[in-house]
């Protein structure tokens, strides 16, 4: 019998995944082993076989891009595009559920989704009988616990005595009831009913359960490895076909699963047996994305993790030798940029498609540095699933505040500004403005000026707005004297704009603050505010070609499930990456989901995988030296290349020979930890021998800072006062002996 051409080019494993169309089916495998493209396979041969039509076959994947990709994919196999595909995420198939039985929990089929921002507008109005004290207990708090709950798929009623928080002193949950109460009322639901809404429906309403279940012959899904509660909770409901478990094939990587902050829970792929007896698990061994080194890399970081589930991975490309995983120590992120470019445009020239860079960072606030680059270098690139960085939200306030300070007579940006922080300006204060403004010929600010010396506004709109006019005259006349970073920096200060993203309890504002420090940073780069704004406005222009010819970058979360011949994954430091609030927040648990997310990092390279790490990362306008990131250490030698060590660790040998290469030649299979804090301890002592050599007193050379004399030396750092730089704290591994 000849193969099917569907079936082709599939090794044995992938076909029995394929073929075995009956029953639960679990394929738990590592990364690149070809898990989505067995399900896309599988759905190909589920219709071409006549199992099923297209309409019956229940495909759920992680993002919306990754549908989009597996849609392509099978349309490319049928050779036309399916019909009627209940092809998406979660949220986009239960969204679809939801307006044919909306009625069921008291919507109608036109019910609206709200927005975030709309969601905490209604939460306000909702919470007003409780006299909640909003500065104690920010309602954006209020709005994740019930996110939450709502991700475990617990109702106001389901939410036990033990599940309610002391936040909102303990009014949580009766505040979750109105807020549902209200939703319905309005006929809108939020993000997480979707889900919510349509488990209650199937666990109500059996006759539209059984509909679906005999609807839906074959269940397909991606990513198992970080569905949530509620969604495993959908996914059982849907699974069963006359009492039986139905033909449910699910695919996932427990050393992939990244999103447990978001409420994954990875033990659903560890109960999969339970769940559906009679389960077959299928496991796939061969990578077919990336070469030896690559895998052989990451193989070696992932073993650090504890309670895994194990799995071997072997190279199954028939070209799998290639380079070494580079692994580059630079001074600063200025510098990184300048390697990562540098290093893209050499593979441009030998005609390497854009298309298939990436570079995947921990946080948002990475990326500036790379934008800038690339744009100086005209090299095109998008920033995917997010905005370019002078395109956020928080930056572009920032940036309307730095116009106001040069120019009060910028209308736009003053308006921008004017009520952010709030300070009681609605449009009639806003109307007033313009109205006086026009009759003066004058700006907005001038008119605001006078309406405040003339009694124009009374109460606390007039303090605050005083307040607002105060904070830019003072930093206008101190912008000469201190320089601009600081009175940038004071003026976000004292203006309240920074404070609001603090007192801001959503799960983004903690990364908002960080782009905001991330472009106070930029600006020493320059001497002038007006030079400033003026390279903004030239980084911001730069746009058009054609989406496949642009490098991308990305969050290492955003990047799950995608591959790209290059990737560059920078920022490989302590604090970075690891991230210091994992570290904070969740410890040890913390740093071995942030070691899964540097495994993604590194599998979604075919052929090329550099990582970066910066001796510096200016914080403000000052510099501090950063820790090459512990995973760095994990990766096993035979795999990377540390020729381009950084300038610590070099500086490090240099001075006291403690630190020979056999300290990283270790077995990587025995077990890590003895090792890895070995490792630190010789580090800590060969610092301590370096600094003996730093006497207090003593000049000394700093390749950044320049000559300084030292004024104390403690534990691998000193304290330097620099002839041009003033005082500074560095490593003393940086400072060189200098003669008179
Ligand atoms: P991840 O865990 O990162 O999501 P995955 O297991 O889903 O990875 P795929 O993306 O399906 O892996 O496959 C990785 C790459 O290997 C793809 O380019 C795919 O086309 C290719 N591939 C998969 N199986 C084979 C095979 N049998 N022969 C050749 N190439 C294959
Ligand atoms: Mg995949």
């Amino acid at each position: 019998m000849t193969t099917p051409s569907h079936l082709e080019r599939l090794n044995p494993e992938q076909r029995a995944a394929i073929e075995t169309t009956e029953g639960p089916l679990l394929v738990l495998a590592g990364a690149g082993t070809g898990k989505t493209r067995v399900l896309t396979t599988r759905f190909a041969h589920i219709l071409l076989s006549h199992r099923a039509k297209s309409w019956q076959v229940l495909t759920v994947t992680f993002t919306n891009k990754a549908a989009r990709e597996m849609r392509e994919r099978i349309t490319s196999i049928l050779g036309e595009p399916a019909e009627g595909l209940w092809l998406g995420t979660f949220h986009s198939i239960c969204a679809r559920m939801l307006r044919r039985h909306a009625e069921y929990v008291g919507l109608t089929s036109n019910f609206l989704i709200l927005d975030t921002d709309d969601q905490l507008r209604l939460i306000k109005q909702v919470v007003q009988p409780w006299r909640i004290d909003v500065k104690r207990w920010p309602l954006n708090g209020l709005m994740g616990i019930i996110q939450r709950w709502k991700d475990r798929g617990l109702t106001p009623d389901t939410i036990s005595p033990a599940d309610n928080t002391d936040y909102a002193d303990g009014h949580a949950r009766a505040i979750y009831a109105a807020y549902q109460a209200r939703l319905r009322e309005l006929n809108v639901c939020d993000f997480g009913d979707l889900m919510l809404h349509v488990v209650e429906i199937l666990r109500t309403r059996p006759d539209v359960l059984t509909q679906y279940q005999r609807l839906f012959r074959y269940i397909l899904v991606d990513e198992y490895q970080d569905t949530n509660t509620i969604q495993y909770l959908w996914l059982r409901l849907l699974a069963r076909r006359e009492g039986e478990p139905a033909n449910i094939c699910c695919v996932g990587d427990d050393d992939q699963s990244i999103y447990s902050w978001r409420g994954a829970e990875v033990e659903n792929i560890l109960r999969f047996e339970k769940d559906f007896p009679g389960a077959k698990i299928v496991r796939l061994e061969r990578n077919y994305r990336s070469t030896a080194q690559i895998l052989g890399a990451a193989a070696g970081l992932i073993a650090h993790n504890e309670g895994r589930l194990g799995k071997t991975l072997r190279p199954g490309r028939d070209d799998a030798q290639g380079d070494l995983v580079h692994i580059v120590g630079v001074w600063d992120s200025d510098a990184e940029a300048r390697e990562v470019c540098s290093r893209i445009e050499r593979l441009r020239r030998d005609d390497h498609p854009l298309g298939e860079f990436a570079i995947l960072v921990r946080a948002g606030f990475q990326t500036r540095a790379f934008e800038e680059r690339l744009v100086q270098t005209g090299i095109p690139y998008r920033i995917v699933g997010g905005l370019r960085f002078y395109e956020r939200a928080e930056i572009r306030d920032a940036i309307a505040y730095m116009r106001v300070l040069v120019n009060p007579a910028d209308d736009l940006a003053f308006e921008r500004v004017v009520n952010v922080p709030k300070r009681g300006v609605g449009t009639a204060a806003l109307q007033k403005m313009h109205v006086e403004a026009r009759g003066q010929h004058a700006s907005l600010s001038v008119a605001l000026a006078f309406l405040l010396k003339s009694g124009g506004f009374r109460g606390k709109a007039a303090e605050k707005l005083n307040a607002f006019q105060e904070c830019f005259e003072t930093q206008r006349a101190l912008l000469a004297k201190e320089g601009h970073v600081v009175a940038v920096g004071n003026l976000l200060e004292e203006s309240g704009y920074l404070g609001m993203w603090r007192d801001d309890k959503a799960p983004d504002a903690p990364g908002r603050l960080e782009n905001l420090k991330e472009l106070i940073r930029a600006l020493a780069d320059f001497s002038t505010l007006s030079e400033f704004l003026e390279h903004v406005s030239l980084v911001m222009e730069s746009e058009g070609t054609n989406e496949d010819q642009k490098v991308s970058i990305m969050t290492l979360h955003g990047a799950k499930g995608l591959e790209f011949d290059t990737v560059f994954l920078p920022g490989w430091e302590e604090g970075v990456f690891p991230s210091q609030r994992t570290l904070d927040e969740s410890g040890d648990k913390g740093v071995e989901e942030e070691r899964r997310l540097a495994y993604v990092g590194i599998t979604r390279a075919r052929y090329r995988a550099t990582i970066l790490h910066a001796a510096n990362r200016r914080i403000y306008a000052n510099w501090q030296e950063s820790m090459p990131s512990r995973f760095l250490d994990e990766l096993p030698d035979e795999y990377v290349d540390r020729e381009g060590e950084t300038a610590t660790r070099q500086a490090r040998q240099d001075y006291s020979g403690i630190f020979r290469t056999s300290v990283f030649s270790d077995d990587v299979t025995s077990s890590m930890s003895p090792l890895v804090a070995r490792r630190r301890s010789s580090v800590n002592d060969e610092l301590a021998a370096n600094t003996s050599k730093i006497e207090i007193g003593s000049r000394v050379f700093h390749q950044k800072f320049g000559y300084g004399v030292v004024v104390d030396a403690d534990r691998g750092s000193a304290e330097v006062v620099f002839e041009k730089a003033g005082s500074k704290r560095v490593m003393a591994s940086y400072l060189q002996p200098a003669s008179e």
